[in-house]
């Protein structure tokens, strides 16, 4: 069953959003309110109206400000009613209604409301978590000056360019077809114009009078399209949405959406809860990009929630991407069920001349790389560099090298807290953990034995930016990894740079794959890509073929032609073999072949129980308990397997362990996952055990 179809199957019984039916016709008015609470708790709590101040239909999804035990507490008015399961007597009062901020809007509740069914976490931390933290805070924000962005003026109206004829086939197919909910994705390789198509799709909605919701992955790697819609819509107010954001202005901006000045909202993920009163289309940049995926908490896929909330709405939602993610391509393909999805495809780069790339396979076997570069690669830098042309190498892997290691006694850099290595980091001299941030001095001498000769095993983004260095000693070299461009500034500062023809050679991770634009960019070097060919994640090939096709879409964009060269010991690899074509279809069909073939998703759904404690034996008992409750009546149509130790097994102190359940059927799936919930949350696991659900899971 696809997404949006749940929604319709999950929404139906949900009534938390009404007054009770069953109030006695003597009453005047409903005399408790129920409130949303931001607490791991699957219930509302129960209020009386504040003193002398009467409640009524009007006031559902105002805030209030209530008693909780000795605490002040920020809910949210979701029903009414005449009775309470409570005494009265027991009761509190509401402290205040707060009604400075418009009331929360039906449909924002019924998303809410989805997104808790379906990913089966408690409603009340759903619903507070998408609020800005300024409106969660018990206590009145400090006055702050709230300087409004001037608003601009419509400067020289900008000359458009002529579209495409795939452009406007598939802008015309998307008027056809009129303001209704329809699910597009529009399937365009990188630099075919699907920005052009979402400017003219707000465009339209502009001109409708209706808002527009445009969500990317990461607003850090982005600010060009931010510009590039202020600048073609200088008229209307734009705000942006994401964690970079202070608290006053991503209140100032929630605000102005939610109240309807702002006509186009651009933002990451948590910004599809963003309430939108005329709301009248929704588009998802990059949509198989897994930063969609929140990974903590309330762990939702913000793509999928879009599509649910589009229906919902009965407006139009466009997910566009080079490389579709492999459930988004299942269903716009009939791989299952009938087309879901509507396919709009744009098939040449827009600009004439600019030619995808031509992609060739260095063989490492006749061309062995020194230092990790082979000798045409090498060759391919230099032409670029004799001729003024940029060049970038992606090398998915930051820091030095992945390990320091001791020759003599076999001593390792292993993090205390996790079952993983420190990280050699040579730009700041420190071993430091990528996953729980341990961080150390690099020693001077093997901790072990003394010996003094330690050496750097494999190879990170730092140690290539050395080697190049070495190479090509009069070259601009720029790195652009996580740990150069933490922030959205430092981002936007080497931009700068590389767009001031400031830089020759571009080192960098996946960072630089993302939607980038620079026009002096020709050659691509991919250096490591095998390791991601063979990994145990079966999600590994779909990952590693969008992130080459993305890499190899910054070279060329502009009239000079681009290459990728592509460092491996596989050349005849499949997947590399897609790749040169530039055939994403082809690599698609015969990725789904093989999942339907084996009974992976999107052929089957899944939900991850995993369980985090100071030794696995607690971690996996929890686990083993849990799967052994669910088997004494086994489900219908459920296979839940062996608890396994998780891939990254410690993190943290932690020991962490994981159960798969799957199912043919979501429904199935949904449906002993909700009364399992409530049979695990009645358990009690060691006091230190902590343990979480998640649904459609990316990682394995
Ligand atoms: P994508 O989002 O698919 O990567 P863009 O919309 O960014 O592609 O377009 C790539 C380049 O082509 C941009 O420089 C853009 O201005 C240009 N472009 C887009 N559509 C057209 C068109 N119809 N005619 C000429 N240039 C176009
Ligand atoms: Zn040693
Ligand atoms: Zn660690």
């Amino acid at each position: 069953m696809e997404f949006s179809e749940i929604a319709r199957t999950f929404l139906a019984p949900i009534r938390a959003l009404s007054v009770s039916e069953s109030a006695p016709k003597k009453q005047i008015g409903p005399s408790i309110i129920r409130v949303a609470l931001d607490l791991p708790l699957r219930r509302l709590f129960d209020y009386l109206p504040p003193a002398d101040e009467p409640v009524s239909n009007a006031d559902l999804g105002y805030r209030v400000r209530v008693p909780f035990g000795r605490q002040r507490k920020i809910g949210i008015i979701v029903g009414l009613s005449s009775a309470s399961d409570r005494p009265a007597e027991q009761l509190k009062a509401v402290e205040a209604v707060l009604r400075e901020v418009p009331p929360l809007p039906a449909d924002w509740f019924r998303l809410a409301e989805f997104c808790a069914n379906y990913y089966h976490e408690p409603l009340g931390q759903v619903m507070l978590a998408t609020l800005p933290a300024t409106l969660r805070a018990p206590l009145p924000p400090p006055v702050r000056s709230l300087r409004q962005r001037a608003a601009s003026l419509p400067t020289a109206t900008q000359a458009l360019p002529s579209l495409t004829t795939d452009q406007r086939a598939a802008l015309t197919t998307i008027d056809d077809h009129g303001h209704g909910f329809r699910a597009y994705l529009l399937h365009g390789v990188t630099g075919s114009g699907k920005t052009e198509v979402y400017l003219r799709l707000i465009e339209r909605a502009l001109a409708g009078n209706r808002q527009s919701l445009l969500l990317v992955p990461e607003i850090n790697l982005t600010p060009q399209l931010e510009a590039r819609v202020a600048a073609r819509f200088p008229g209307a107010r734009l705000v942006s949405l994401h964690s970079e954001l202070g608290d006053a202005a991503r209140n100032r901006h929630w605000r102005a959406a939610h109240g309807g000045e702002a006509r186009i909202v651009l933002g990451t993920r948590l910004a599809v809860f963003t309430p939108l009163p005329e709301l009248g289309l929704i588009v998802v940049d990059e949509e198989h990009d897994p930063s969609f995926k929140q990974q903590d908490g309330v762990r939702y896929s913000a793509r999928d929630l879009a599509v649910v909330r589009a229906r919902e709405r009965d407006v139009p939602i466009v997910l566009g991407s080079a490389t579709p993610s492999l459930e988004t391509w299942a269903n716009a393909t009939g791989w299952v069920g009938r087309d879901r999805y509507h396919l709009l495809t744009l098939g040449k780069r827009a600009i004439e001349g600019a030619d995808l790339p031509t992609v060739k396979r260095i063989d490492l076997r006749t061309d062995p790389a020194l230092d990790g570069l082979s000798s045409a690669l090498l060759d391919a830098v230099d032409d670029r560099l004799n001729r003024g042309e940029q060049s970038l190498l992606f090398l998915n892997r930051r820091g030095y090298a992945p390990v320091l290691a001791c020759a003599a006694c076999g001593w390792v850099s292993h993090c205390p807290s996790c079952a993983a290595n420190l990280v050699l980091h040579l730009a700041d001299r420190c071993l430091r953990c990528h996953h729980c941030g341990h961080q150390t001095a690099v020693p001077r001498a093997c901790p072990t034995c003394g010996n003094q000769d330690l050496g750097a095993f494999g190879r990170g983004t730092q140690r290539l930016e050395a080697t190049l260095a070495e190479r090509f000693p009069r070259a601009r070299i720029l790195r652009v990894d996580r740990d150069a461009a933490g922030t959205r500034r430092q981002w936007q500062a080497l931009v700068a740079k590389i767009d001031g023809g400031e830089a020759d050679i571009l080192v960098g991770t996946q960072m630089l794959a993302k939607g980038h634009h620079f026009p002096k960019l020709t050659l691509v070097g991919a250096i490591a890509p095998d390791a991601a060919l063979f990994a145990a994640d079966w999600r590994a090939p779909e990952r590693l073929f969008a992130q080459l096709m993305q890499v190899a879409g910054r070279a060329g964009r502009a009239e000079r032609p681009g290459e990728m060269l592509l460092q491996t010991r596989f050349p005849d690899h499949p997947l590399y073999v897609s790749l040169a074509r530039h055939d994403y279809v082809g690599f698609a069909a015969e990725q789904l072949a093989e999942r339907r073939r084996t009974g992976f998703p999107p052929f089957t759904f899944q939900a991850m129980l995993r369980a985090e404690a100071d030794t696995m034996a607690d971690a996996l008992g929890f686990l083993g308990a849990a799967r052994r409750a669910a088997s004494a009546e086994p489900p219908p149509q459920v296979t839940l397997y062996d608890p396994v130790p998780m891939r990254l097994s410690r993190r943290a102190r932690l020991e962490r362990g994981q159960l798969l359940v799957e199912s043919p059927s979501r429904r199935a799936l949904q449906n002993f996952l909700a009364g399992w919930m409530v049979y695990l949350e009645t358990c009690k696991p060691p006091a230190q055990l902590r343990w979480h659900l998640e649904i459609d899971p990316l990682e394995c």
